[in-house]
């Protein structure tokens, strides 16, 4: 391939959980790969295995500032923003401008280059849903002045922008809903579910289940996500679609599960349920298996297994 028929994407976020693994997804589709990231909750040791590939390029920036590339780029990726309900909840502002005013540069480059963007949204927009499962047509039940409204909003609100320059400035775009995803990269102490229960469990520490852990999440692994990601980029679809693993359980059952996979002998301790934190949701992905042909491939129990190898080596090595 000449250097002008190899696809150049850019991903904001890239030194993050999802980010590092687009990265590593896309270098093997043959693409050139630009990340973008102000390391506020990612991690060069991400991507610190793709330095001295020609392919790959890392820039330190915050994307809420004018952001400046040279030469073409074919795909917009936009991942940035800060994720877990404890980083959104300490990093507010960042929150709100990343997802507003990061999303409009970003979307300023896109209709500059001719690039297609993606828009990383998230099952937040559907707030404590009223509907169950929740579909692509639900709208939501957010409360904007919430603890979560920083993260809540600051999505819908670059759902809003991205269809705006779609619809007024031609702008080729794709919006994804992601769903409650884990695996290796996640960082330890984020504060999600996933990371906090394996390490309490690998170090034999207090699992701490969030009120009476009867709350409900689907859990879907990183490789199946990243899948659905390069099917909806590559598709004609503008709408937005749902990408998760519908197999819902309730924190207390994932918490035992957990034990049960590291071999554990952490007791389970209650602690107060946060704020406007969602009682339910399982995505419907009946839109993702029409449009993209596409359904998670990975079990609970194998995904869970490789993360959790993850967060042993960490420990082993003692990195946490
Ligand atoms: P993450 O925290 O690991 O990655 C986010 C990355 O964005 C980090 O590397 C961070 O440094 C970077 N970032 C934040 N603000 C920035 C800014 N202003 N400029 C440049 N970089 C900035 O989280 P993640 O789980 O990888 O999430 C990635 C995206 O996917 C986020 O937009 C998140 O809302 C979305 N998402 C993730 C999940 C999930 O389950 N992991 C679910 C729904 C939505
Ligand atoms: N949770 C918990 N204990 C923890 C961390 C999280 O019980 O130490 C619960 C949390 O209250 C929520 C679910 O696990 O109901 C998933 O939380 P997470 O932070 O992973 O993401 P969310 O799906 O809420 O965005």
């Amino acid at each position: 391939m000449s250097d002008e028929q190899v696809p150049v994407s850019v991903i904001t976020g890239g030194a993050g959980f999802l980010g590092s693994h687009l990265a590593d997804y896309l270098l093997a589709k043959g693409h050139q790969v630009v990340a973008l990231d102000n390391l506020i909750t990612g991690n060069v040791a991400n991507i610190e295995h793709l330095a001295g590939n020609k392919r790959f390029k890392f820039i330190e920036h915050d994307v809420t500032e004018y952001i400046y590339l040279p030469g073409k780029v074919d795909y917009i990726f936009h991942f940035a923003s800060p994720a877990s309900p404890i980083d959104y909840l300490e990093l507010p502002i960042q929150t709100l401008k990343v997802g507003a005013l990061g999303t409009h540069k970003t979307l300023g480059l896109a209709r500059a280059k001719k690039a297609r963007f993606f828009l990383a949204s998230t099952s937040e927009v559907y707030g404590d849903p009223l509907e169950h499962p929740q579909s692509e047509t639900y709208w939501g039940n957010v409360n904007p002045i919430g603890p979560r409204g920083v993260y809540d909003e600051a999505k819908r609100f670059a759902e809003a922008m991205t269809m705006a320059y779609h619809r007024y400035h031609g702008v080729e775009t794709r919006i994804i809903r992601i769903f409650n995803t884990y695996g290796p990269r996640m960082r330890p102490n984020d504060g999600r579910v996933v990371p906090t229960f394996i390490v309490q469990a690998l170090k034999g520490e207090p699992i701490t289940v969030f009120g009476e852990g009867q709350q409900t999440r689907s859990f879907c692994y990183v490789a199946d996500l990243i899948e659905g990601i390069y099917r909806l980029m590559m598709s004609d679809c503008a709408d937005p679609v749902n990408i998760g693993n519908p197999r819902e359980m309730s924190v207390l059952q994932f918490a035992e599960e957990i034990i049960r996979l590291c071999n554990s002998s952490s007791e389970i301790v209650y602690k107060p349920l946060p704020e406007d934190d969602p009682k339910i949701r399982q995505p419907n992905i009946s839109k993702a298996r029409e449009t993209l042909d596409w359904e998670p491939t990975m079990a609970l129990e194998p995904g869970l297994e490789k993360t959790i190898a993850y967060f042993r080596q960490l420990i082993e090595k003692n990195a946490i």
